[in-house]
């Protein structure tokens, strides 16, 4: 059996013996739990039919899927590689050893931690790493204490107080930055003093000068670089220059475009893990891999990083290390860079598709995976924009844009991504038909009244429409089938 990463070709092999895997695994739930069974069934039809645009969405192929169902998922292994709190550890050993390795290979970093349950998680691994790497550690060299627990209760309370009074300088929500950027929901606003960097007003695109003026007034001990929504490249070389000029770390949050980064459709400047000191990623966005994280560190940062678990992370999710060690092995191999060089290519027929026919796109366009609409071009908010189409079955996610006019709820904006529809093999052409159903879809959305003028989530979808698009789509899915040759 040959295996296929690209999933748009599968060999016929590949595709029979998953086919009988799943029977077999879901005939076993069936005889616990047939709603279970019920439900799993539906959802591969679900995804099968729809259009997914979600940006941080891909599809996983059924060799990283199949690696999740095991008996890792019955070990305890809190710890590191070879120094486990727990005993009978080798083969997780194998496993974890193999994730870090292979990601170490496809990124170039001299040392990878594939622990993190999710990206939040890589995120949290990598702050306390870097405050533990830049505050305890000389911290307690000040004061001749080789362990934390051998401070005085005094000591401790006023390294505690160093730990959480640090600055973080982050790019804002509404301009593509993302919650675990320091913002106060997130535990990352509350464990640091934050400031945001924004885009220019005009262009739209990351200001590096600004960037380097608020770093050198705010002085942040973490300068962090990376975004959920942002549809454009980012020069990590500048961004390290600044880092380095103020004295900050610099942390690379990747989960969006790792699998841009992994293609080498990132190289050079844009690359950020030869740049950053610390880089984190999600292995379930671009990447294709299992629902994860991972943190990438220079050799400074890693001894910081390698504590991650049980310093903030719950024991190691053995069955997905694996998954995460398959699907990084998938990404090696040269189709994968063809994928991430067509996701590219796709997003800029998405955005030729918009822009031809007369929508507004933020910054004008994309370099990267996704395109950001705004939708107040057609009269509505994000949040009425998102329903219509999903009453069309075109499954986006509504958005902030950079000053929004209609707050971080509702929205202006809506967001598209690539990655998944490019797994099932749609290419340029099959973009601009996307392109053209949504803009069929807003054109033809009014929102509706409320008692004090426009609603801000109501909407009418004209008679026709939902069924016009729904069947165009069902045309093309038919024609790019996920799972080819995949049957129940
Ligand atoms: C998606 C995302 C995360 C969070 O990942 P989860 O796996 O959902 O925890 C973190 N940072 C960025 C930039 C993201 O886009």
């Amino acid at each position: 059996m040959t295996a296929d990463s690209s999933l748009t070709a599968p060999g016929v092999e590949y595709a029979a013996t998953a086919s009988e895997a799943y029977r077999a695994a879901l005939a076993v739930i069936e005889s616990v739990e047939p709603r279970i069974a019920a439900a799993t069934r539906k959802e591969l039809a679900d995804q099968r039919d729809s259009l997914k645009l979600i940006a941080s969405e891909n599809y996983a192929s059924p060799a990283v899927l199949l690696t999740m169902g095991t008996w890792f998922s019955d070990k305890y292994a809190e710890g590191t590689i070879g120094h486990r709190f727990y005993a009978a550890c080798q083969n997780v050993d194998t496993v974890e050893a193999l994730a870090a390795e292979h990601a170490r290979e496809l990124f170039g970093a001299p040392y990878a931690y594939a622990q993190p349950h999710s990206g939040i998680d890589a995120n949290l691994v990598a702050y306390w790493a870097i405050l533990a790497t830049r505050i305890e550690a000389p911290g307690l060299a000040e004061l001749g204490a080789k362990n934390v627990n051998d401070l005085s209760e005094q000591d401790w309370e006023a390294l505690r107080a160093k730990l959480g009074n640090q600055r973080l300088l982050g790019m804002s929500l509404e301009t593509g930055g993302h919650l675990t950027h320091g913002f106060r929901p997130n535990v990352s606003g509350k464990m640091f003093h934050q400031r945001s960097y924004g885009t220019d007003p005009e262009t739209g695109l990351i200001d590096y000068a600004a960037v380097a003026a608020a770093a050198r007034e705010f002085k942040p001990l973490i300068l962090v670089a990376g975004y959920s929504a942002y549809p454009r490249r980012v020069n990590f070389a500048t961004m390290r220059e600044i880092a380095d000029e103020v004295g900050a770390t610099l942390l690379v949050d990747m989960a969006h475009f790792a699998g841009l980064v992994a293609g080498k459709v990132f190289t050079g400047d844009e690359d950020p893990v030869p740049h950053a000191h610390v880089t984190t990623t999600t292995t379930h966005k671009s990447l294709r891999g299992p629902r994860g994280g991972l943190v990438l560190a220079t050799e400074e940062y890693a001894p910081a990083v390698d504590k991650g678990c049980p310093m903030v992370l719950g024991g190691p999710l053995s069955h997905v290390m694996a998954a995460k060690a398959v699907a990084l092995a998938e990404a090696r191999q040269p189709a994968f860079r063809e994928y991430a060089q067509a996701v590219a290519d796709n997003a800029k027929a998405l955005a030729d598709g918009f822009l031809k026919r007369g929508a507004r796109l933020v910054t004008g366009g994309t370099d990267n995976h996704l395109v950001l609409l705004d939708v107040t071009s057609f009269g509505l908010t994000g949040r009425q924009a998102e329903s219509a189409l999903l009453d069309a079955g075109v499954v986006t996610n509504r958005n902030s844009i950079p000053a929004d006019p209609n707050g971080a709820w509702y929205t202006s904006g809506i967001r598209f991504g690539t990655p998944a529809l490019t797994t099932r093999g749609f290419g340029a052409a099959e973009f601009d038909r996307v392109a053209e159903l949504v803009v069929d879809v807003l054109k033809n959305t009014q929102p509706a009244a409320a008692s004090n003028g426009p609603s801000k989530a109501k909407y009418t979808l004209a008679d026709g429409v939902a069924d016009r698009v729904h069947a165009a789509s069902a045309e093309i899915l038919a024609a790019n089938p996920l799972y080819p040759g995949l049957t129940l």
